[in-house]
């Protein structure tokens, strides 16, 4: 028997006009890439949307065609998200910050007809506009006066193609399952594959992020999310934000700390989104600088994992609560989030943030497992660790035009992450499974041995990679960025991890550099770096 209940779909486009119906006044605050603090309101951002659905359609934009942003979180790039999506087209966020080759494979791959830009991305597509022939148009995200002298064929100016539309447009009843967003994931082997994700499926991650024991945003946040909308939506805080009916604050071309704690203090911003190499450069302004960022009650940290020195810097210096969070461009991307339960409020601090050092549970909505090599369930023991695979409603089944079958048995996605799970629940990255360690047949967790380094005051950011050992098979090598004004030495690290550590995961070696090779999306590229340390010779070997 069937229930007797509507079948109202879920829209992106019902998200902006919910917003615009009882949140109107509620702001978008965004810093433009022109220069000044620029003010909207949901009511008239759903305005403008209504206007550039308008115009995608005169421009010849059908329901299923790719559209492309190379841009910042700013408010046109909002606009972009629900008039493509709303209007039956699919916004297809590329991060800049990939190499001009996957720019151009993703481009091509995608078959975008329009891309919009951002000025300070213009001179990029110029340089890669001849590999790109499907491209029907470049639409610059800037007003008539801001306009650059530009190479590129087609180039309009979106404020002028506004100014012509009405916002009259209806938004159509898509079916639930149409294609809303595309985003390709920076996968370090092979080419970019793109996650395609639904109507359906945004509004359910988005539901979830919302609820309090997720990211709980509701009308009387101010969220501000570091994390770029050209990465996984911005954890899909611009679909969360107008859900529920939070005031927006985005940070456009600045991401450096003291761009955030100036838009921090002025928008009084209570909610934080961003990895951790964002968080690097914010904590280190605040310590230099003498600042605070007291508005702020909640960090969400995500994409790599979060070291316990900057979990207690936010709670024990900034008065915040770090909210710890595991997802993939594949997962919309929340699968697990590390907030505390009431039973363990009477924890001592260390132990709480010990506790908060893992990613968390599973959401609603997502179900995890680990496995062995064979495929075999692991148990929940948090001892055991394995493959981590996940299932749920706002997870790949397939990538965009990819031939052949993704999933496991019983449907199951396998990340590529390397975890624990234990008994109540807590998920535990313990490495992506190419950068597992393996030592004499053990493995050794980098990320476990990266953030006992970097609890030293004297290292800004390290990384361990395995190199090739006669005996071990692999033993770990230290890379280290000294904090600033500090010289820390060899034997000074190494001492500093006796205890904290099992002896046999002691690193053979100790390098001191100056920065460490990053992929586009903020995480440290272990691929480049041992490609950079192929000839090492560790002191052991
Ligand atoms: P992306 O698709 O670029 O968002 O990358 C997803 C990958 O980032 C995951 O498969 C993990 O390897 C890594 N990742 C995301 N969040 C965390 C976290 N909190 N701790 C450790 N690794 C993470």
């Amino acid at each position: 028997m069937r229930g007797l209940m509507m079948d109202t779909p879920l829209l992106i486009s019902s998200l902006i006009e919910y917003a615009a119906l009882y949140h109107a006044g509620t702001e978008i605050v965004s810093r433009t890439v022109e220069g000044p603090i620029h003010r909207t309101t949901y009511l008239d951002a759903r305005n403008r949307s209504k206007q550039l659905a308008g115009v995608l359609q005169r421009l010849g934009v059908e329901p299923g065609d790719r559209v492309g942003t190379l841009a910042w979180n700013g408010y046109r790039h909002f606009e972009i998200y629900y008039a493509v999506s709303g209007m039956g087209a699919v916004c297809h966020t590329i991060n800049p910050r990939l190499f001009a080759e996957q720019l151009v494979y993703i481009i091509n791959h995608a078959e975008d007809a329009y891309l919009f830009v951002d000025l300070t991305f213009v001179p990029l597509l110029e340089s890669i506009q001849e590999q790109i022939p499907g491209v029907r148009g470049y639409v610059v995200m800037t007003d008539a006066e801001h306009m650059p002298e530009t190479s590129l064929p087609n180039a309009l100016c979106y404020e002028e193609l506004m100014a012509r539309e009405s916002a009259d447009f209806d938004w159509p009843a898509l079916d639930e399952n149409t294609a809303s967003s595309l985003c390709y994931t920076s996968g370090t082997t092979g080419h970019p594959k793109g996650a395609l994700f639904s109507h359906r499926s945004t509004v359910l991650h988005s539901y979830s992020a919302c609820s309090l024991d997720t990211l709980g945003v509701c009308s009387r946040t101010i969220v501000l999310p570091v994390v770029p909308m050209f990465h996984a939506n911005a954890w899909g805080l611009p679909y969360a934000a107008a859900l529920a009916g939070a005031k927006l604050v985005m940070p456009g071309a600045r991401l450096d700390g003291e761009g955030i704690h100036q838009l921090v203090e002025a928008e009084e911003v209570d909610l934080l989104a961003g990895v951790p190499t964002v968080w690097l450069m914010l904590l280190g302004y605040l310590e230099q600088n003498g600042k605070t960022i007291d508005s702020v009650e909640k960090v969400v940290i995500g994409g790599a994992a979060a070291p316990r020195s900057m979990i207690e810097a936010f709670q024990q210096r900034h008065g915040a609560t770090v909210i710890h969070a595991w997802g993939m461009t594949e997962t919309s991307p929340i699968g697990t989030i590390g907030t505390l339960k009431r039973q363990h409020d009477g924890l001592p601090e260390e132990e709480r943030v010990t506790l908060q050092l893992k990613q968390g549970r599973g959401v609603y909505g997502i179900e995890l497992r680990i496995v062995d090599d064979e495929g075999n369930e692991l148990p929940r023991d948090g001892v055991a660790f394995g493959e981590l695979q996940v299932r749920g409603p706002w997870v790949v089944r397939s990538y965009f035009r990819h031939d052949g079958e993704i999933l496991g048995d019983e449907g199951w996605f396998s990340t590529g992450d390397v975890a624990t799970l234990s008994p109540d629940g807590f998920m535990q990255i313990t490495d992506r499974s190419k950068d597992v360690i393996k030592s004499g047949g053990e493995w050794i967790s980098s990320i476990d041995l990266e953030n006992e380094v970097v609890s030293h005051p004297s290292v800004a950011e390290a990384a361990v990679i395995g190199i090739a050992h006669p005996k071990w098979d692999e033993r770990p090598l230290l890379v280290v960025v000294p904090a600033e004004g500090a010289a820390p030495e060899r034997d000074e690290i190494l001492s500093h991890l006796e205890g904290r550590i099992v002896k046999w995961w002691m690193p053979d070696d100790v390098v001191f550099v100056d920065e460490l090779p990053h992929t586009a999306t903020g995480k440290i590229s272990k691929l480049t770096l041992r490609e950079q340390f192929s000839d090492y010779q560790l002191p052991t070997a």
